[in-house]
């Protein structure tokens, strides 16, 4: 299973694809794609093979900001319906996640009483309570930074909101996830070698750091807000 990003001037839909195809390697039960544009987010997803994905995704959708994803299933059966991305009722955020959220249990009992699921997994608990903390007035890096602090279990996760068409906020615990640097553009990757043919400059994330992605710059925040400088690595991996 991983997770892919994209955010610069280009298509993303050919560059998420080409990388989850690079993590096929990882296995994975069905795979899924959210592509951001002047129009809002479309998300695309299938059981089954990236072949399956590439399937369902319409040519003619374009967005210069995507985020895709491989899953192993461990909350909720392999199926279209509970494949990533995953959205909260209003469709305002979509998520990508690998790993398990330990306290999804409780934190939809504490949080979410009130809001109707439309998977089986964990996942969706997360961008529920985003959209939920937001709806009660917190900003996106709030809402985000303050489900992180409640969230227990692994992660790798990327979010965009379709009020904001420049960032996708990344997060990991105990998952790999890396962020790669280009000109004009960055990515996202569970492992470097899914967006080898972008860029070979990656920095690496700390667990519960609270990362800001945008074309032109990568910032990194602790939980308590305070700014982190990292230099980028440079991945020698032969293709
Ligand atoms: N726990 C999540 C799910 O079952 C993510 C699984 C994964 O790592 O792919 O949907």
């Amino acid at each position: 299973c991983g997770i892919v990003g994209y955010i610069g001037e280009q298509d993303s839909k050919e560059i998420l694809l080409k990388g989850l195809e690079r993590l096929e390697y990882r296995g994975y039960d069905s795979a899924g794609i959210a592509v951001r544009n002047g129009d809002g987010i479309k998300v695309f997803k299938e059981k089954g093979r990236i072949a399956d994905l590439r399937g369902v995704v319409e040519e003619s959708t374009t967005g210069n900001t995507g985020i895709g994803h491989t899953r192993w299933a461990t909350h909720g059966k392999p199926s279209k319906v509970n494949a990533h991305p995953h959205q909260n009722t209003s469709d305002r955020f979509t998520i990508v996640h690998n790993g398990v959220i330990e306290n999804y249990h409780h934190i939809q009992r504490d949080y979410l009483g009130d809001v109707e699921m439309e998977s089986d997994t964990d996942t969706e608990i997360i961008v529920q309570l985003i959209g939920k903390f937001v709806e009660n007035g917190q900003t996106t890096q709030e809402a985000f930074s303050e489900a992180l602090k409640l969230m227990k279990g692994s992660y790798a996760i990327a979010l965009l909101d379709a009020d904001e068409e420049q960032t996708i906020y990344v997060a990991k615990n105990k998952s790999p996830l890396l962020v790669g640097l280009g000109d004009s553009f960055n990515v996202v990757a569970s492992d470097a070698m899914a967006m080898l043919q972008v860029t070979d400059q990656f920095v690496e994330l700390m667990d519960k750091e609270v990362v800001i992605v945008k074309k032109d710059s990568v910032q990194i925040l602790t939980l308590e807000g305070e700014e982190v400088t990292r230099e980028p690595f440079k991945a020698e991996i032969d293709m």
